[in-house]
C-alpha cells in the first residue's frame, strides 16, 4: 500500500474503499432518530441557563442518550439533529468545555486528526480548567484527558506560561511538571 505524506510530513488517512458491487450499503454509524426520539432527546436537557446541560444518564465522555439499545454521547446527538450527519472521523468539540453541554450554538465540528494531533482549546476552556483545578477535585492528568490536549499544556496554561490573556489561575498552586 502506498502511504501519502500530507504537507505537514504526517501519513493522510487511507480513502475510503468504494463498496463492492452489488454489497449492501454498510448501515451508517451513530443511531437514526424520528421526531419523537428527537422530542424525548430536548426533554432530557436543561436549556435554563447560557449552556445546556445534559439531567440524565452521563459517562466520562458526556451525557448519554438511549436510543434503539444504543447509548450515543449526547452532545453527538445534538450536532446531529441540528446539522445532520457527523461526517466520518469527525468528532464534535464543546467550545465552552462543558462536560455536559448540548447547546449546538457551543458545538463545534473537529476533524479526528485535529483532535489527536493539535487539539486546540478555547478561552472559555481554558478559563473553565483553571477555575476546576483551583476547586482541588481533579487533577492535571484527569483535566489532559478531559480536554483531549497533553499534560504539558495544562502544566503551562495552569503555571500562566501561555493563554495569559484569559484571566490568570489564582488559588491552588500547581506542581511543577513531572512530564
Ligand atoms: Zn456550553
Amino acid at each position: 500500500m502506498v502511504i501519502k505524506i500530507n504537507a505537514r510530513g504526517r501519513a493522510a488517512a487511507p480513502a475510503p474503499r468504494p463498496p463492492r458491487a452489488g454489497a449492501t450499503p454498510r448501515k451508517k454509524r451513530g443511531a437514526t432518530l424520528n421526531a419523537g426520539d428527537i422530542e424525548r432527546f430536548w426533554a432530557k436537557v436543561d436549556q435554563s441557563g447560557d449552556c445546556w446541560l445534559w439531567k440524565c444518564r452521563r459517562t466520562a465522555s458526556g451525557g448519554q442518550f438511549r436510543v434503539n439499545g444504543k447509548r450515543p454521547v449526547a452532545h453527538r446527538i445534538a450536532w446531529e439533529v441540528t446539522h445532520g450527519a457527523i461526517p466520518p472521523r469527525y468528532a464534535v468539540r464543546r467550545t465552552c468545555g462543558n462536560l455536559l453541554c448540548v447547546r449546538p450554538e457551543h458545538l463545534q465540528l473537529a476533524s479526528g486528526a485535529e483532535c489527536a494531533w493539535r487539539a486546540k482549546l478555547t478561552p472559555a476552556q481554558v478559563a473553565a480548567i483553571r477555575q476546576r483545578y483551583s476547586t482541588g477535585t481533579i487533577s492535571q492528568r484527569g483535566l489532559a484527558r478531559e480536554f483531549g490536549v497533553s499534560p504539558q499544556s495544562i502544566n503551562r496554561l495552569l503555571h500562566n506560561l501561555t493563554w495569559r490573556q484569559v484571566t490568570p489561575r489564582r488559588g491552588r498552586a500547581p506542581a511543577a511538571a513531572s512530564v
